[in-house]
């Protein structure tokens, strides 16, 4: 009787080409270019904005709003700062970036802001975006792409649009990770809320 183990030898070698595919994909390190320092050091001060962003969130979530903390900052450091405010202050409009906007402006005695970066922890939607454009605000940096409601990039990119008369530079998936655990947190704990309390799981 003529044996042969054919099957399971291609089952094998389907296995490893797979793994070995899987291992393939991973990207390795790239090098630090000429600007490696300069670009290192851009990316700590942006990440401590970012970071203060936060914070901001999280008055935001302690006031019952979605956790969205904006600061926009210029050369001589913070000018002004906001956190979402619609359910507080019941106004559609009181998003992170208005609320921070509207401050700046105050603040400085003007509306134009291109000297200023605005640090946000969400990706801004249509409404802030349009703000910013008006503001002129030089340079927006945002942390968690919104890909239900976001326009700087996955719904459309106004703050980049050739159409308009001006553009921000921007800077994308700053301490993503942390602001998306952030706004996780909200929405589950608010999932758990609407459950009879037997049935809710303890939050991690
Ligand atoms: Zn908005």
């Amino acid at each position: 009787m003529k044996r042969t183990h054919k099957t399971e030898v291609n089952i094998d070698l389907e296995r490893t080409v797979t793994e070995a595919m899987d291992i393939d994909t991973g990207a390795s390190a790239s090098p630090c270019g000429e600007n490696g320092a300069a670009e290192a050091e851009k990316a700590d001060v942006d990440a401590s904005w970012m970071r203060e962003a936060l914070a901001l969130a999280l008055l935001a979530e302690a006031a019952g709003d979605v956790p969205v903390g904006c600061i926009v900052v210029n050369q001589d450091g913070a000018v002004a700062t906001g956190f979402n405010r619609r359910e507080a202050a019941l106004d559609p409009t009181g998003h992170a970036e208005m609320v921070a906007l509207r401050s700046a402006a105050t603040k400085l005695g003007r509306w134009r802001l291109s000297d200023c970066t605005a640090y946000v922890t969400l990706e801004p939607c249509f409404m802030c975006a349009g703000a910013l454009v008006h503001a002129r605000v030089g340079r927006v940096v945002f942390a968690a792409a919104d890909p239900k409601t976001g326009a700087c990039g996955s719904l459309a990119n106004v703050l980049q649009d050739a159409r308009l008369n001006h553009r921000c530079e921007v800077t994308k998936g700053v301490l993503e990770q942390e602001a998306g655990a952030l706004l996780r947190r909200f929405f589950r704990s608010r999932r758990r809320d609407c459950l009879p309390e037997k049935e809710r799981l303890p939050l991690k």
